[in-house]
């Protein structure tokens, strides 16, 4: 019981542990997610913000191309070259015809044609040829805002892949650079120059982003090369320059292409935009940058973050994890609380089982398990030489338990039994394990050298225990107690041996008449052995009739100087054993008491008697029961069926019953007297005197006589107190009705006093010996004449 209690503990800390551990991994799992779905979210808007940039870049480079490619009629050109090459200006002054083809072809229609608001024509080293605002030739105030950012462009445009078209190969020209400028040394200039599949000179180019009087503007450069004599580029080419603005057209092209519709520039001299800007990081945007790193604005727009639209169809599933989580953790919390209450409780539990397994749960004493448990490990250690002396062992057993339980009821007694308890812990030396082994009975365990001294000493402190008066219930309750010691390992080193033989000096303190100790000695054990012999023998003789019964007559007397009557007999048991002789009814007895077989034998006595008797002259037949018998069960349905069998008359029968009866249960003893007593039965006290001889009794039920035990009567004659007594109970019985017999009277003085004290009926030696039925049946002859008896030797002494 106790492993399984175990095991169960351990299955539910299991539990506890895999109940905490999922319920930590469930929130692991719930924190890791919710981190995980929050930087999903931050991963995709940062994607898509990179990705709108890189369009919006990709856009700008993109429109630059365009500006460039789309001029590509212009700059592949050999009648322009033709016209570059001739004189541009008159001697007077005035642009010649030449001029005024590149101001038609060039100007006017960049501006017309591709919105260029702004264009130049310029030599390889930057020098400025020609310049046009909004298609008309303007002067030079524009180009000298734009040369740096102009001289940049060309240099760029010199590098691999700024090329118009789709180059093939490269051609090597070595030509001239004449310079523009007056005065300019020549230079020679040496290039691999592009050329496309159909061999022509394929333009270079170059773009960028400008401040410009109107804002950011686009600008690009592209060089005007033959398209179909590369000969004609004897010298450097000239560059085509045009500007086109940043303008809400291209900005609305954007917006519509990029599917960005709040796209917009900002400028950096606006600081509200710009403060905008830099604070919202959200708003998404790229820096405009000019040729020469500065910048020039940005274009802004509010990102097409998805986060807001993964969290929107994500909803669903969050809400249900919102709302599931609080309960998974109360649910688990809650789990988790009960399987920790279970398993403390349980833990709780084995430990109480565990105290309650050797526990006494009344008095909370040791019990007869722990006892024994403790008996045998001292026992042990005695064997094996690591305690030194023996190791005793004092059964106790309270003499008038049962007298308290039915007088003062069962509370009483459980309150008696746990200041016993508390008594012997306080009186007796701390070192005394002091165990209840149920009921009254009370055994302690000392070590200790000394035997039988000890032994001795040990009783009489328990014994002084008791001398002290209990208060139950309102009452001082006087109480003895009986014990019985054994030791070990000299008397024996087997615990339940031990034990044995001490409930054998228990059971002789008690059959010596209670209130005090025996020690026990080996003949206690030969004289149990005989009676375990009896005990088989007597269930032999019963089967085999070898019981017989005797006879004793009981002498009344009408007065003081009565002759005396036999009114009637007492039927004593015999046992001739055909080996052992005649066996006292003193010594088996007692043993079919023990033995369990009180009621076969005390059935058989009553219907032999009441068989015997059935004929008889009229007398009194006094039968003894004992308190076994009356406290069987269906006793009364007994005798009344062995009446009906034996048509014995109930009123010629005096069942004589001890006052030890009234001790134990006498609530159902006096119901069954009562009962008897309806039936005709006559009850007597017998042996008032020898033992606890209660006054009390005497009041309980109408007894008809009480019989004054044979040992009071055989010192009667030197013992003055006796007589008084012996004179205050014959007038009691008097008083109460009743009759007084004195018992064991065996000689003439002793019939003397206990007549002088009023005892009304005499039985004993002094007249006659218990006889056989043969024998006493002519002294019951009513017709027999008195002077026969013996009495009359005492009358004449
Ligand atoms: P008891 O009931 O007190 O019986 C009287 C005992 O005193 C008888 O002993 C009797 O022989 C003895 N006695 C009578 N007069 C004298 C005398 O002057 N001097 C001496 N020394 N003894 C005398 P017995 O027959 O040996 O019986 C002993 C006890 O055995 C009885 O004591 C009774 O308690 C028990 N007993 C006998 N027969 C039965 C029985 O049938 N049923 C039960 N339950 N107990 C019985
Ligand atoms: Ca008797
Ligand atoms: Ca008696």
């Amino acid at each position: 019981m106790q492993f399984d209690a175990e095991r169960r503990i351990a299955s539910g800390l299991r539990t506890a542990w895999i109940a905490l551990a999922t319920f930590l991994g469930v929130i692991a799992l719930s924190v890791a997610l919710v981190v995980a779905f929050e930087h999903a979210i931050r991963i995709a808007d940062d994607l898509s913000r990179k990705d709108e940039q890189q369009l919006v870049a990709r856009f700008v480079a993109r429109s630059l191309e365009t500006q460039a490619s789309s001029e590509l009629g212009l700059l592949s050109w050999d009648e322009a070259i033709r016209h570059i090459q001739s004189p541009l200006w008159r001697p007077g002054g005035g642009p010649t015809s030449e001029m005024l083809w590149l101001d038609r072809e060039f100007g006017h229609y960049a501006w017309a044609t591709y919105n260029a608001d702004r264009s130049f024509l310029v030599q390889s080293d930057g020098t400025l040829i020609r310049a046009w605002a909004n298609g008309r030739p303007d002067g030079d105030g524009a180009y000298r805002q734009l040369n740096g950012a102009i001289g940049q462009l060309l240099a760029r445009s010199m590098r691999p892949g700024q090329v118009l078209g789709v180059p093939v190969a490269t051609v090597r020209l070595g030509v001239q650079n004449a310079g523009a400028r007056p005065g300019a040394p020549a230079e020679s200039w040496k290039v691999a120059w592009p050329i496309d599949r159909a061999g022509s000179l394929a333009p270079r180019w170059a773009g960028g982003l400008v401040r410009t009087d109107h804002g950011v503007s686009l600008i690009t450069v592209g060089s005007v090369v033959p398209d179909h004599d590369p000969a004609m580029l004897s010298r450097a080419p000239v560059w085509f320059v045009t500007t086109q603005p940043l303008d809400p057209r291209i900005i609305l092209r954007m917006r519509r292409e990029l599917l960005l519709p709040d796209l917009g520039l900002t400028m950096p001299d606006d600081p509200a935009a710009s403060a905008k800007v830099s604070a919202h990081t959200t708003t998404n945007m790229i820096p405009l940058t000019g040729i020469n790193g500065a910048a020039l604005g940005w274009i802004r727009w509010s990102g097409k973050s998805p986060g807001p639209s993964i969290l929107r169809s994500a909803s669903p599933m969050l809400w249900t994890w919102i709302v599931l989580f609080p309960c998974v953790l109360i649910g688990g919390t809650i789990v988790l609380r009960a399987n920790w209450h279970t398993t403390r409780a349980l833990v709780a539990n084995a430990a109480q089982a565990r105290h309650n397994a050797l526990h006494d749960a009344m008095t909370g004493l040791p019990n007869r398990v722990h006892y024994m448990q403790r008996l045998h490990a001292e026992l042990a250690a005695s064997a094996s030489g690591q305690a030194r002396g023996d190791v005793f062992v004092s059964y106790i057993d309270l003499d008038a338990f049962k007298l308290v339980n039915d007088t003062l009821g069962h509370h009483a007694g459980d309150e008696l039994v746990r200041q016993v308890a508390l008594r012997l812990i306080e009186t007796l030396p701390s070192g005394d394990f002091i165990a209840r082994f149920g009921g009254d009975e009370f055994v302690v365990l000392r070590r200790g050298e000394g035997g039988r001294s000890l032994a001795s000493q040990i009783g009489m402190q328990i014994m002084r225990t008791m001398d002290e008066p209990f208060a139950i219930a309102g009452n001082a309750i006087s109480v003895t107690c009986s014990c019985g010691i054994s030791w070990g390992p000299a008397q024996s080193e087997d615990p339940g041996e031990l034990l044995r033989r001490a409930d054998i000096a228990l059971y002789r303190a008690k059959q010596r008449g209670r209130a005090r100790y025996r020690c026990f000695t080996r003949d206690m054990d030969a004289g149990m052995k005989l009676r375990l012999e009896l005990e088989t023998e007597l269930r032999r003789a019963i089967a085999r009739n070898e019981l017989s019964v005797a006879y004793q007559p009981i002498v009344s007397f009408a007065g003081e100087d009565s002759k005396g009557t036999i009114t009637g007999v007492e039927a004593l048991l015999r046992w001739n054993h055909p080996e052992r002789g005649a066996i006292r009814p003193d010594m088996f007895v007692p043993v079919a008491e023990q033995g369990g077989l009180m009621i076969a034998l005390g059935n058989w006595m009553l219907a032999h008697v009441f068989n015997e008797c059935a004929g008889w002259p009229p007398c009194d037949i006094s039968v003894n029961l004992s308190p076994i018998q009356l406290m069987a069960r269906n006793f009364v349905t007994t005798i009344a069926d062995l009446v009906t069998a034996t048509g014995v008359d109930p009123h010629r029968i005096v069942l004589e019953i001890t006052e030890g009866v009234l001790l134990d249960r006498s609530d159902h003893v006096l119901q069954v007297l009562g009962q008897l007593a309806e039936m005709g039965f006559r009850i007597a006290l017998d042996d008032f005197g020898s033992g606890y001889s209660s006054l009390s009794y005497l009041r309980q039920f109408q007894f008809e006589r009480i019989k004054i035990d044979r040992s009071f009567i055989s010192n009667i004659e030197t013992d003055a107190d006796a007589q008084a007594i012996l004179c205050a109970i014959a007038s009691l019985g008097r008083s109460l009705r009743m009759k007084v017999v004195a018992e064991g009277v065996e000689t003439e003085a002793q019939g003397a006093v206990v007549r002088a004290a009023g005892c009304g009926m005499i039985q004993g030696f002094l007249y006659w010996r218990p006889m056989s039925a043969a024998a006493v049946l002519p002294l019951l002859d009513p017709a027999r004449p008195m002077e026969t008896l013996p009495v009359r030797a005492l009358r004449s002494a």
